[in-house]
């Protein structure tokens, strides 16, 4: 017995241990290839794009690998035989997913509202084409129609959907429905939000015409219940803005922040100088969000309270059925339009990315951080004279417009403008 050990040991000493190891190597390669395509590690490579991810502090340029829909690996140089598909970014920005928090997406039948109506704009055909990959409808529905919601939109869409919950029962449904403060249920809607983390981000108020402080403090009510921000429409032409912000915590957020209508007092003064209560306010922590919409920004506030700072947190555009059409337009129009009142491009790019999902608590998205969903906008600076116009029909012009060029959500290009993803032809074929 002995001996026999005694010789099996020797010729494993003397160069089996080898060839059994060259053997493992050989399957764990075979395994190797066969899982990943023959050595290649990621999906897709994005490479020699200008990145600017605010949260990582990265202004430069980066390639980023993409694998099974996440962020793989973002570096100077990642070899590109380590990608099934390359798409060559050079001279193009970089940024994650664009976040717009103040949209109109339950779109519906019902033609004159905008809960489940006509008023409410399809998410698909207006955000990926501007760079934008979450969208955060602002109080469309409310507790009861929530399920139809989700169902119709949120559930079928590509871009990522999420909400605040109205306090009003059935959201905008217009009067007298979205009047009836019987209906503002602030148990209910704190359970809907609660029963929803992964969509609903906090709960609104707004469009609402009484005197009755109830729906505002219902409202506060349920965003403390489930931990959430509020968020703030303004219409509502019987509370003075004042009184509204000193109601506001630390982290609720108010939009429409440059708006001059009659219903509301504007941020600032007959003199032009910022209300020394928005000032309190935004150092207590309340957030100011755009909030473009058809009527929500005009130069003649936005301007002088930047220039006083007060420069929007994020870049809401409450887009609906109007105002896209009108000086909104999209995202870009509106990144656009801060670099022609100042702004720089990394400070644009911060309030549409990771200013945003820190405002709606959602630290996991607006960032490319490894690990992350990889949700990717990619766009060109165009050089020009470009006009910009607010909610009075006003312009100013500026010499430099962005312009979405592909668009990556979950991992997959959603948006390709130019075909930069697509497969060249030969010109001999492609005359064929
Ligand atoms: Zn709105």
């Amino acid at each position: 017995m002995n001996k026999t050990r005694d010789v099996f040991s020797d010729i494993y000493r003397s160069g089996w241990r080898k060839s059994v190891q060259s053997i493992l190597q050989l399957c764990i390669g075979v395994v190797f290839i066969t899982t990943n395509g023959w050595g290649q590690t990621y999906d897709l490579l994005l490479r020699n794009g200008e990145l600017i991810d605010p949260k990582n502090s990265i202004n430069g340029k980066m390639d980023i690998a993409v694998l099974d829909g996440k962020v793989a690996k973002v570096a100077a140089s990642i070899p590109s035989n380590q990608a099934k598909k390359i798409i060559d970014v050079t001279g193009l920005i970089v940024t994650p997913g664009l976040i717009d928090i103040h949209t109109h997406v339950f779109v519906g039948g019902k033609p004159e509202t905008f809960a489940d109506g006509f008023l409410s704009v399809s998410p698909d055909d207006f955000t990926l084409k501007s760079g934008v990959t979450t969208v955060v409808d602002a109080g469309t529905s409310g507790w009861r129609n929530f399920p139809v919601f989700k169902e119709h939109v949120i559930d079928k869409s590509r871009t990522r959907v999420l909400a605040f919950l109205n306090i009003a029962g059935n959201g905008m449904t217009g009067s007298p429905t979205e009047q009836d403060v019987n209906d503002m249920d602030a148990y209910m809607t704190s359970l809907v939000v609660k029963k929803n983390p992964e969509i609903i981000v906090g709960v609104k108020i707004g469009h609402y015409e009484g005197a009755d402080w109830a729906p505002f403090d219902r409202a506060i009510d349920a965003a403390a219940k489930s931990n959430t921000p509020l968020f703030v429409e303004c219409h509502l032409p019987q509370f003075s803005l004042e009184d509204q912000l000193k109601k506001m915590r630390p982290g609720d957020i108010i939009t429409h922040s440059f708006e001059k209508i009659d219903e509301r007092m504007p941020v600032i003064d007959e003199q032009g100088k910022l209300r020394s209560f928005v000032i309190d306010a935004q150092k207590r922590g309340v957030l100011f969000d755009l909030g473009h919409g058809g009527a929500g920004f005009w130069f003649s506030v936005a301007v002088p309270a930047m220039k006083q700072g007060l420069a929007p947190n994020s870049f809401g555009s409450d887009l609906h059925r109007f105002s896209m059409n009108a000086g909104m337009k999209d995202m870009m129009n509106i990144m656009s339009k801060y670099m022609a009142m100042g702004m720089s491009l990394q400070e644009v790019v911060e309030r549409a990315t990771w200013n945003a999902a820190k405002a709606i608590h959602r630290n996991d998205l607006g960032s490319l951080t490894e690990g992350n969903v990889a949700d990717i906008a990619v766009f060109r600076i165009r050089e020009g004279n470009f006009g910009y116009t607010d909610a009075g029909g006003n312009v100013i012009n500026g010499t430099k417009k962005l312009e979405a060029e592909l668009t990556v959500r979950n991992g997959k290009v959603v948006w390709d403008l130019n075909g930069i993803s697509g497969t060249p032809l030969n010109p001999v074929s492609a005359s064929k």
